[in-house]
Formats: C-alpha cells, sequence, structure tokens
C-alpha cells in the first residue's frame, strides 16, 4: 500500500518511510492512497476473533509489504500482552443502549497505550531491519509522553529524550513517566512552561547536527500514520461486539487533535456499517465551532480539567478536509496556507454537508463535565474520567436514533484525573488499579534542566545508549 499527502506535494511513499517520517515533505499529512474495504459478510466473519486476531485482520493491508505477517502479529502480541484485561477492550453497558468501551487498561491507563505500544515495537522492527538506531524526541503536558515511554521500554534501537515542564504537570503523570526504568529512556524536566518544551523539541527536529551522523529524530506525535492505524481496530471490535456489521453503531469521542476520532471515520469508509460519529470538545471547541457554525478559527488556549484536550488546532482534521475535498491536495494546501496566515477557515457547503452527515458535536466546559460525572456513578454507579465524561454526555446530545448503540469511548481511567473526581463530590480518590498501586513508593529518574537549547541537546549527545 503506497500513501500520498493531503497537499498533493509528494510522490507516494512507502508505509516504512511514512512511519518513520511522520509529517509529509510538503508539511501535509500522510493518507492512504486507497482504502481496503470490505463487505458485511466479510466483516461478520470477523466475529468472535480475540482482539489480535482482529488487530492483525484489520491492519495486514496497511503494512502489506512492509512488515512480514509473522512479524506483524509478534509485534501485535507484544503490544497488547501489556494491557491488564483480558478482553484488551472491554465494554461496559451504563444504560439503554448506552455502552462505554474501556481503552485504558494499558500501561498508562488511557488509550494512548493503544497506539504508542504499537508503534513502539514496530519501529523498533522497522530500525533492526534497516541496521539503524533513531532518538525519539518529544514534549508532553501529560498523556503523550508516559505512553511513548512505556511503548519504548522494551525497544532496543531506541532512545527517548521526553521533555515535560518542571513541577507543571500533575504527580501522578510525572511518576508514570520518571519511575520507567531503562537506559534507554530519558526524562527532562524543562524549567520552563509546556510551550518551552515544544519549542525546543521543533528546533532540535529543525537542526539535527547535534546528533551522531548515524542518529536521526523521528516524532511519535498524534500525526504519525500508524498511531491512527491501529485505533481503527477498536471500532471494529466494539461494533462486532454489539452485533455489528448487521447491525448499524454510532460512537461518541472525547476529542482534541482528532486522531481518535478520524480511526472510526477510516473503520466506517473500510465498510462498517457506523449511524453517527460524534465529536465532544471542552472548551477548546474549534471543531464543534467548526462543525456547528463553520467557525473553524484559532482561539486562546484554555485550561481544561480534561487537558488532554487542550489544543487550539487540531492536527488530523486536516486528513478529513482532503476527503470532504474530494482528496483534492492543492485545494487543502491553499486553504491550510490561507488558515495559516489568517487564524481562521470556512468550510465550503458542500464539504460541511457532507461533514454534517456523518459527525456531530457537542461542547463541554468544565462545570458541565464535573455535572455529568456525578450524574452518572449516582445513577448508574459508573465512574467517569473527564474526557470520557465529555464524550458519554456529547453521545447522549447529539443521537439520532435511540435505537441504535452509542458507544463512548473511555480514553482514561478516573484515577488519573482525581480533581475532576473530587469536584464531582465523588466521596473517595479513586484508587489506582492493582498493579501501579506502589506507584508513589517507585524511584524516579529524571534531570532538571536550563530551557536552553544547547543545554538540552548536549544532554541528550551524552545520554545516548542505543
Ligand atoms: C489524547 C487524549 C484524548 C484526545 O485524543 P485525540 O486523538 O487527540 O482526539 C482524549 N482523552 C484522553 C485521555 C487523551 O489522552
Amino acid at each position: 500500500m503506497k500513501y500520498i499527502s493531503t497537499r498533493g506535494g509528494v510522490a507516494p511513499q512507502s508505509f516504512e518511510q511514512v512511519v518513520l517520517a511522520g509529517l509529509a515533505a510538503d508539511g501535509g499529512l500522510f493518507v492512504p492512497e486507497s482504502l481496503p474495504t470490505y463487505s458485511e459478510a466479510e466483516i461478520a466473519s470477523w466475529a468472535g476473533l480475540p482482539y489480535n486476531e482482529l488487530a492483525f485482520r484489520v491492519m495486514a493491508p496497511f503494512v502489506a509489504g512492509a512488515v512480514p505477517d509473522e512479524e506483524l502479529r509478534r509485534i501485535i502480541d507484544a503490544s497488547y500482552v501489556a494491557f491488564r484485561h483480558r478482553a484488551v477492550a472491554p465494554l461496559v453497558q451504563t444504560g439503554h443502549n448506552d455502552w462505554v468501551l474501556e481503552l485504558f487498561h494499558g500501561p498508562t491507563l488511557a488509550f494512548k497505550d493503544f497506539a504508542l505500544q504499537f508503534l513502539g515495537h514496530l519501529l523498533d522492527h522497522l530500525l533492526e531491519k534497516r541496521g539503524q538506531k533513531a532518538v525519539i524526541m518529544g514534549a508532553t503536558s501529560g498523556d503523550t509522553g508516559s505512553a511513548a515511554i512505556e511503548g519504548c521500554r522494551r525497544c532496543s534501537n531506541i532512545d527517548i529524550f521526553i521533555l515535560h515542564p518542571h513541577n507543571r504537570v500533575s504527580e501522578v503523570q510525572r511518576r508514570q513517566m520518571t519511575t520507567v526504568v531503562g537506559n534507554n529512556i530519558h526524562n527532562i524536566a524543562l524549567k520552563g512552561n509546556f510551550d518551552d518544551c515544544q519549542n525546543l523539541v521543533k528546533a532540535s527536529f529543525g537542526s539535527q547536527g547535534f546528533l551522531p551522523e548515524d542518529r536521526s529524530l523521528v516524532a511519535v506525535n498524534s500525526i504519525n500514520w500508524a498511531r491512527i492505524m491501529a485505533q481503527i481496530v477498536y471500532y471494529f471490535w466494539a461494533a462486532l461486539s454489539l452485533g455489528g456489521p448487521l447491525r448499524k453503531v454510532s460512537f461518541a469521542v472525547p476529542t482534541g487533535n482528532f486522531g481518535d476520532i478520524f480511526a472510526g471515520y477510516l473503520a466506517h469508509k473500510m465498510g462498517l456499517p457506523v449511524d453517527q460519529l460524534v465529536i465532544g470538545t471542552n472548551a477548546n471547541d474549534i471543531l464543534h465551532r467548526c462543525l456547528s457554525a463553520n467557525d473553524h478559527s484559532r482561539h486562546e488556549l484554555i485550561h481544561s480539567l480534561s487537558p488532554s484536550m487542550d489544543i487550539m488546532v487540531s492536527s488530523n482534521f486536516e486528513r478529513l478536509l482532503f476527503d470532504l475535498y474530494d482528496r483534492d491536495g492543492a485545494a487543502i494546501a491553499t486553504l491550510m496556507d490561507d488558515f495559516r496566515a489568517s487564524g481562521k477557515l470556512s468550510l465550503a457547503d458542500k464539504a460541511l454537508s457532507k461533514a454534517r452527515g456523518l459527525f456531530a458535536s457537542h461542547r463541554l466546559g468544565d462545570e458541565e463535565t464535573v455535572a455529568v460525572i456525578r450524574e452518572e456513578y449516582t445513577t448508574s454507579g459508573y465512574l467517569l474520567d473527564p474526557h470520557t465524561a465529555i464524550g458519554v454526555a456529547a453521545g447522549r446530545r447529539c443521537r439520532r436514533d435511540p435505537a441504535i448503540p452509542m458507544i463512548a469511548l473511555a480514553t482514561a481511567h478516573p484515577a488519573k484525573f482525581p480533581e475532576a473526581v473530587r469536584q464531582a463530590g465523588y466521596p473517595q480518590d479513586p484508587p489506582l488499579p492493582h498493579h501501579m498501586a506502589d506507584l508513589f513508593e517507585r524511584r524516579e529518574r529524571f534531570e532538571v534542566l536550563d530551557n536552553d537549547l544547547a543545554v538540552v541537546q548536549a544532554f541528550m549527545a551524552a545520554n545516548l545508549s542505543a
């Protein structure tokens, strides 16, 4: 399978090139040249498969030619063995036709483990095959950093350096990064804020001369195609568990960078009968404004109780725009240039109405989010994390047919966000799951560094282990 850029400016690339490059050279995002599609009968024949086998069926066509079947199976098994639920992604019923898909049984208790466990093992395999070593560098304000670190802990060809703002991430989130043991794992606490971290990462990608000649930087941020691909699987999984494809289902997804819900859109395009894809946003509501009022404009960042969705612009939305504009790369390039210059973008009527056929959206502020958490545990006894609460509420608000199951994606375990749970009046802090109960006793390892590019780069060059 070949991949093309949403801006139409690069020749088709292989899977391997796309995974290692992250962003396309013309500034666009990679998408498959064409998608594998399946009939209802073919999808129905996957019912009852265990998660890993389904993952293999769904992902194999996307990696064809790059990773042999046996190797892909091994990578999938290695990725999901670390999950603490036998079903990997269990479904829980919370009401009549209301379901929650628990995606938080991975090592860092958030759905990002589905993609980053897989990406770590995949990258390690691709590098091994090429006889290369690589360096992952990233900035985090919380979830992504820990999931990326966990994904790399057993990779012998990768060093990972994650910068977090010193004293500005929650203790649970910091400890999930800094207690992971491995001499290829490097945590940097930067004396600065998240933007400072991100600026140093960007500057380093721009000039990689500080690394030895045989190393280069790899990005594992949410635009990496392999992350999206790994997330398609659980949409099939959930639908098959509830009678799909013979029966339609809908999904409600708490959304930040539009990666997770875009995977659901791809599942639908591959043939899975999906009635609605509901976008839930917090106060950082660019997607909700776009869909409801054709106002895709950049606003100031608002810090919310659902911090993993605090974004100004949804980076993966460009992938949907590409389809909404009939895969016209030149049109997307113009649109994105205008957006960069003016900070706003409005969709053509035809594109907007296409989007509204499948997508609906709802926005929840912090107060409403807390109210949803309270309402849910008092009526069903189920404790939601603040991100999931936004998805659940959006699903309820936007659903057009109560006979169709609404599956809300639970993207984090409530123990990761005790502040919101406390505000909801829950009588105790939600306990960490058994395997993490000793998180606060584990030894931490991190280096506090000045907000200075030369200092950070010298530290990285001196500490490569792989
Ligand atoms: C990253 C994250 C999201 C948003 O996912 P996107 O793919 O960026 O839309 C939602 N919830 C949690 C807990 C996350 O960590």
